[in-house]
């Protein structure tokens, strides 16, 4: 029954316990799975902006051209042969292209021109009359463009598949090159250049286009313009962060068009993403701090619980040692005063006999009565005590003096050294005698006779130790501890044979607190014990030292007996 309900009690405490380690867990795990959604959300949505930023660019390259693969271009090439213009409505196309400020200058050069090679004549758009006029002073870019758009072109036209009558190509950023294609004959007409004004692109086009979607007041995340080929950055968002490419956690490029640039980004700390920081670490100290909390009070109540039900056992054991130790005194006092009070002793020798039976009986019974109201007494704190200075030299003596009638009967003698006759102690003298006897008690109850039980009083910094020491079975370890409980008995064959409840101990602490000493133990098994008393010293104000009641301001206690005692004698 009682096996089951322990069982219970455990299995109960275990599962208690992982429910809340389950908790806690599962607790942890979420907070950080909201703080992790919450800020790849949130750099998810900056790089969709970066993305943004980036189509922008291109319908702003792109827009001008708009409709440019619906146009008849065939005609493009008799045109230019005989009128040296475009036809009308390339020609009105290609004026959209020139309006945009992204492009420096517009070129067209025949199929059958070769802009790299020095003095050839190609097509420039003048801004103003929108009208073509030939020219061989042109850039180096114009020969670069033209030489990528008709590379690009050929290949294109050896694939069957192709269906557009342009291709375009860009030189990084410098042109943008569209070769026009006849389709029926599947042969290039001519290249038309857009020479890309840089600075306009970047400064005008580009910056503002960051600036809108990350602007520095608003936004945490540090967006650069960067061209990678010359390690440069060209524009910025934040310029007072500088680029580092250790920072950098996502990059968008420009596709085709500029090669060389790219679009780099670094998330700092965003404002919701710190100020979830700060909730999360208050969360998690919150969360530790209740289950430290929930973890103590249920190990709280699964300790009480254990340590009422061993005191209730215990106590239901000591009821039935008590009921048999009162009760075997009280049945020999029956039985004899019965013998007597019936008349059947009448020889006076019996009758002495039987008389001394219940005197002694009487005398065993109030020593257990005694023993019973010292311990209510200090377990409800009701022991008063009348403590006055006392040569504790004086006053153990005297006690040993007491016991030695009993020590010797049992077979073993006492040593008694002593390193000082004037240990002033403030103590009850009668609390001192209850101490000392118990642990002369007990050293005589568990040594084999014959033995030597050693008092020992020695000076130290701050007061005076009294050690009592045996040479009998001692103490095992783990029994140390405990010795000084209520009803507590190390159970060995020795002390199943002595008689006890296992009170004496608890008494003798009780007593040194109130006394305001302490009580230590030293022991081995098999080789014996040391119980060692601590009392602090006890300094004489003068008004004590000149009460002519105490010689030298300390009661001397029964001097008579004790003063021919040696400093170390064995009794
Ligand atoms: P008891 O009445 O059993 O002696 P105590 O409280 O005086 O009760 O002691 C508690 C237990 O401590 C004893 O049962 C005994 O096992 C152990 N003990 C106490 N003193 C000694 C000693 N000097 N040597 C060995 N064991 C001791």
């Amino acid at each position: 029954m009682w096996k089951n309900k322990r069982f219970i009690r455990w299995f109960l405490l275990i599962v208690g316990v992982l429910a809340i380690l389950t908790l806690t867990a599962m607790n942890v795990y979420m907070l950080y799975d909201v703080r992790d959604t919450l800020i790849q959300g949130e750099q998810k949505k900056q790089i969709a902006l970066l993305d943004e930023v980036v189509l922008n660019v291109r319908r702003t390259i792109y827009r001008p051209y708009r409709g440019f693969n619906t146009l008849e271009l065939e005609p493009i090439e008799g045109s230019i042969e005989e009128r040296g213009q475009f036809p009308e409505q390339v020609r009105e196309k290609i004026v959209q292209v020139a309006k945009s400020p992204v492009f420096s200058g517009i070129y067209y050069t025949p199929a059958n021109v070769d802009p790299c090679i020095e003095g050839s004549q190609v097509y420039e758009l003048d801004r103003e009359s929108y009208l073509l006029n030939l020219t061989n002073e042109y850039s180096q870019n114009l020969c670069d463009g033209v030489g990528l758009v008709r590379t690009k072109a050929r290949i294109e036209l050896n694939n069957f598949d192709y269906r557009w009558n342009t291709n375009t190509e860009f030189d990084a950023h410098r042109s943008m090159n569209i070769g026009f294609i006849n389709l029926h004959e599947n042969s290039v007409i001519g290249y038309l250049t857009a020479t890309i004004d840089r600075d306009y692109l970047i400064k005008e086009v580009i910056a503002p286009e960051i600036q809108q979607y990350f602007d520095s007041s608003k936004t945490t995340s540090v967006v650069w313009l960067h061209d990678w080929a010359n390690d440069v950055v060209l524009a910025s968002n934040n310029n007072e962060i500088p680029f580092q490419i250790e920072e950098v956690q996502e990059r968008v490029d420009f596709g085709r068009m500029f090669e060389n640039w790219n679009l780099k980004i670094a998330f700092l700390d965003n404002a919701s993403v710190s100020l979830y920081h700060a909730t999360f670490t208050k969360n998690i100290v919150v969360l530790g701090f209740s289950v430290i909390l929930l973890l103590g009070a249920l190990f709280y109540i699964f300790y009480t619980a254990q340590k009422e039900r061993s005191i209730l056992q215990q106590q239901a054991d000591f009821l039935a040692n008590v009921t048999h130790e009162l009760k075997t005194p009280l049945a020999v006092m029956q039985a004899a005063g019965e013998n007597i009070a019936d008349g059947r002793v009448t020889q006076p020798k019996r009758l002495k006999e039987y008389g001394t039976h219940i005197y002694q009986e009487s005398i065993r019974l109030n020593k257990m009565i005694e023993m019973l109201l010292d311990v209510a007494r200090s377990d409800y704190g009701t022991t008063l005590i009348h403590a006055s200075p006392h040569n504790l030299h004086l006053l153990v003596n005297h006690i040993i003096q007491q016991q030695l009638p009993l020590v010797k009967k049992k077979g073993h003698s006492i040593g008694y050294s002593y390193d000082s006759d004037n240990a002033v102690v403030l103590v009850d003298p009668e609390h001192i005698n209850v101490i000392l006897t118990n642990l002369i008690d007990n050293a005589v109850k568990y040594s084999t006779a014959p033995s030597t039980i050693t008092v020992q009083l020695a000076t130290t910094d701050n007061g005076f130790n009294l050690h009592v020491k045996d040479q009998g079975i001692g103490i095992p370890r783990s029994h140390i501890k405990h010795i000084f409980k209520k009803f507590y008995r190390v159970e060995d064959s020795l002390s199943a044979k002595t008689k006890g409840h296992g009170l004496g101990l608890s008494i003798v602490q009780g007593l040194m607190e109130l006394n305001k000493g302490t009580v230590d133990v030293k022991s081995e098994w098999q080789k014996g014990s040391t119980f060692t008393l601590f009392f602090p010293e006890y300094k004489l104000y003068p008004s004590e030292t000149n009460n002519p009641t105490l010689k030298n301001g300390v009661v001397l206690t029964s001097t008579r007996e004790t003063s021919t005692l040696e400093s170390e004698t064995i009794i």
